[in-house]
């Protein structure tokens, strides 16, 4: 079986903040070059890596979609050598004050990584009322430790700044780290790819690297619209249990990826994946998704005259903070169920699909 954790945790140590994904993108394609037999980017930077079906002309093609963006922060003010800072994606200001983070300042010759902390003022120093509850945004600070003239020399406004937590592999079985939303899906889609150098599948595969989800399902949307596939599945990550959290939109670590089932989820798909799930004896759990998928799934969905659709997530503790934590064995899962979705879909397999539940 693949190993996929060297790849994650150097998928875990770049940036890649949603518009600006190129470190993250250039990990990707490195790759996936072997992989696949063509790659290339999209206009908006998305990565597609597409590999060619054993089948007879004209194929179908299934398209399978990780966003790789990651939320973060960005430089809206440079204030007497202390940054001031505004979200880049949804960004919980309630874990915000008291974490590292990297500022990529673009003011030298080069562009160059920051230490920095995030702090606020202290409680007594703040607006009457301001301290007692989550401290809002505009009262948080970015202090890198430079003189002002320093800072006003080196940071500009719109700089980045990423969480700056290294990837932490606990006892063999979990990773922790920033980006593991939705980094540990592109793992396991590289995993996807690895199982597919082995197997044929009849129908060609795009596997696309999404930018701008965190923003507005950007890259899925214009991936899709260029890539025209005749079904999408879209992987992300989703809630993890732990204590305090409702019971019906959580998910234990370790025991598998979640299934989408709702409007947003073709139920012909749905059912494929649960029977296949079955058979294999690979884990997994229904998640059911009432309104939307709030995934890249939604734009793949209405793209065009429509997309059957799909959503598989892998569940991670903490999500949009800097210690999200997911479970190798469940990226490993999810990798290996989608190889064989690929691997299974029959030639006339369209002919099958209607939406009937
Ligand atoms: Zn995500």
């Amino acid at each position: 079986m693949p190993n996929i954790l060297p790849f994650l945790k150097s998928l875990l140590s770049v940036p890649g903040l949603s518009g600006y994904e190129t470190p993250v993108a250039r990990l990707i394609e490195a790759e996936w070059r072997p992989l696949v037999d063509e790659l290339s980017l999209s206009r908006l930077g998305s990565v597609h890596g597409f590999k060619l079906g054993s089948g007879t002309d004209p194929r179908p093609s299934v398209m399978l979609a990780a966003h790789m963006d990651a939320i973060g922060l960005m430089v809206s003010r440079v204030q007497d050598g202390f940054l001031r800072i505004v979200a880049v994606g949804g960004v919980d200001p309630r874990i915000l004050p008291g974490q590292a983070v990297v500022v990529y300042a673009t003011g030298g010759d080069d562009q160059i990584a920051l230490p920095g902390v995030v702090l606020m003022p202290h409680t007594r120093l703040l607006p009457q009322g301001e301290g007692d509850g989550v401290v809002d945004m505009e009262h948080l600070f970015v202090d890198v430790g430079l003189l002002p003239s320093k800072v006003a020399n080196l940071v500009r406004i719109g700089d980045l700044v990423s969480f700056g937590t290294e990837a932490v592999e606990m006892s063999g079985e979990t990773v922790s780290g920033h980006s593991i939303d939705n980094r540990a899906s592109v793992a396991a889609l590289t995993f996807c790819l690895q199982e597919l150098g082995s197997r044929s599948h009849t129908w060609d595969l795009w596997a696309a690297a999404t930018v701008q989800e965190e923003i507005n399902l950007i890259g899925a949307a214009t991936s899709a619209f260029q890539l025209r596939p005749d079904l999408a599945i879209a992987i992300d990550t989703t809630f993890g249990k732990a204590p305090g959290v409702n019971d019906w939109q959580t998910f234990p670590l370790g025991n598998g990826p979640t299934l989408g089932h709702g409007p947003n989820i073709h139920p012909y798909l749905f059912k494929r994946f649960k029977e296949l799930a079955e058979r294999l004896e690979i884990p997994y759990a229904t998640e059911i998704m009432p309104k939307s998928s709030g995934t890249d799934g939604m734009a793949m969905q209405v793209t065009a005259e429509g997309i059957p659709n799909f959503v598989m997530s892998i569940p991670i503790r903490y999500m949009h903070t800097p210690v999200e934590m997911a479970a190798l064995k469940d990226i490993q899962r999810a990798g290996r169920l989608l190889a064989e979705f690929v691997a299974s879909l029959e030639a006339d397999f369209l002919n099958a699909i209607s939406w009937e539940d």
